[in-house]
């Protein structure tokens, strides 16, 4: 039998069997799931939980932005294949269709021992279980020379929206003849593969535009995600355009001057007339806030997301230090769809299942010539592992790189209307 709040107490089954959030639900009324961040984690956990929960569950979903441009598919934007407006999406239909309480601010603290989340705006929201998906923030002097206040100079271009404009602008007013430099990030960040197609389609909008400019960049790893088929690609689509310095040659010790619009790589200054910083990442800053990090990232157990600090928190997609699986948006809907059966099964009783992940990241490297990896995951007890992966394979014929785009426009699809609704 279905063991649902409603079903439970019509069966008057022995006290001693309540499970202590029935008890709360049972004398405080509906209990009440407050999710921070509405991305793809916090957007798909919100809309799951109040779907199948069927009104039994309060759900409060925080978030800043009136509309959520993704970050995937951003850089198609970049490569003049998608408008940017494609990539925005509004929290209209979460509130309307799913009685979700849509609260456009910023979370900047949680009370753990009093369950409760503040708001810039002023005031606090309670809570029973807390899920937090806030994305990534940026770690302090990762790049000498660059912080925030020179993102306008050097834009990161690596959370959605203006800052995918402001990069996209850049490129387009290069000139003639102009060099392009990213400034690559270590690793764990969001997107594994997503500097690397961002480097495919500015060649690609180059290409057309500015043949004569040249990309350049520097990188402080040794390899990167489906290595091998960027580089065929970049051989195949973009002869010359495209230099890439490794640590072994001093791509990881770079420091970058915003205002004379120069990267330093081991000694040799480059003027540039477009800079493009994606530096070193950690978890959205709420989870530094709420002492849920341990370093850079927020420790989670795979069997449900819980946070391995605090059992009435739940944390999502890129913020987390799971395991295996990439940092992707892809991996953080999966993973709020288990989170998300956790909390109900806590909250209402309802059955829970043995968790199952999966993830696939595509990438676009030129017209109709697309790639992909990805993997199916489970947990155990110490983390999220892989059990299973696949990936594109270099000398591909057309019909099949042709294929796994179009493979990955109904991904895009898909992924936003099981987010949104
Ligand atoms: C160039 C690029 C290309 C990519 N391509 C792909 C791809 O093809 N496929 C793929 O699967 N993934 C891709 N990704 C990665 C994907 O965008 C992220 O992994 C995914 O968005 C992570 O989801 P999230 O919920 O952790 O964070 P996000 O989707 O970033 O959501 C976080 C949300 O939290 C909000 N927030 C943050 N702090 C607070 C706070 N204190 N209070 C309230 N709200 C807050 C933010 O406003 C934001 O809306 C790409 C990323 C980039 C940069």
């Amino acid at each position: 039998m279905k063991l649902n709040r409603r079903a439970f107490m019509g069966t008057g089954v022995a006290v001693a069997t309540l499970s202590a959030p029935m008890v709360h639900a049972a004398s405080h009324g509906k209990p009440k799931v407050v999710v921070v961040g509405g991305g793809a984690g916090g957007a798909t956990a919100a809309r799951y939980i109040a779907k199948d929960s069927a009104g039994e569950i309060d759900v409060t979903l925080i978030e800043p932005s009136r509309s959520y441009y993704t970050c995937f598919f951003s850089n198609l934007y970049i490569g003049g294949f998608w408008e940017i407006e494609n990539l925005a999406h509004s929290y209209g239909k979460l509130a309307a269709d799913y009685g979700i309480n849509v609260v456009h601010d910023w979370a900047t603290g949680v009370d753990r021992d009093a369950k409760t989340v503040a708001l810039a705006g002023g005031g606090s929201v309670p809570y029973d279980r807390l899920i937090l998906s806030p994305g990534i923030d940026f770690v302090d002097g990762a790049v000498p020379g660059w912080d925030v206040s020179a993102q306008n100079a050097m834009p990161h271009a690596y959370k959605g929206g203006s800052q995918t404009e402001l990069l996209k602008a850049q490129i387009m007013a290069m000139p003639e003849g102009g060099t392009y430099v990213m400034v690559a990030p270590p690793n764990p960040y969001r997107c594994p593969p997503g500097p690397y197609e961002r480097i495919s389609m500015v060649a690609h909008q180059l290409k057309a535009n500015n043949p004569t400019a040249k990309i350049i960049i520097a990188d402080p790893k040794e390899s990167f995600s489906k290595q091998a088929l960027f580089e065929e690609g970049w051989q195949k689509h973009y002869s010359g355009m495209v230099t890439r310095i490794g640590p072994d040659f001093g791509g990881g010790n770079v420091t970058v001057d915003p205002a004379a619009m120069t990267v330093d790589i081991d000694g040799e200054v480059v003027k540039a007339d477009v800079v493009n910083v994606i530096p070193a990442q950690k978890a959205g800053l709420i989870c530094e806030a709420a002492g849920l990090t341990d370093g850079n990232w927020a420790p989670v157990d795979g069997a449900s997301m819980v946070s391995r600090m605090d059992e009435n928190i739940h944390i999502l997609g890129d913020a987390t230090n799971q395991g295996d699986m990439p940092k992707s948006g892809y991996s953080a809907n999966s993973q709020a769809k288990v989170a998300a059966m956790a909390v109900r099964g806590a909250l209402t009783g309802s059955r829970v299942f043995p968790a199952k992940y999966s993830n696939t990241c595509w990438s676009l490297i030129a017209t109709d010539d697309g790639v992909k990896v990805g993997a199916a995951y489970e947990p155990n007890e110490e983390k999220i592992a892989s059990v299973s992966s696949f990936v594109s394979q270099t000398g591909e014929d057309e019909a099949m790189r042709k294929a796994t785009y179009e493979e990955s426009i109904g991904w895009y699809e898909g992924i936003t209307t099981d987010m949104f609704g």
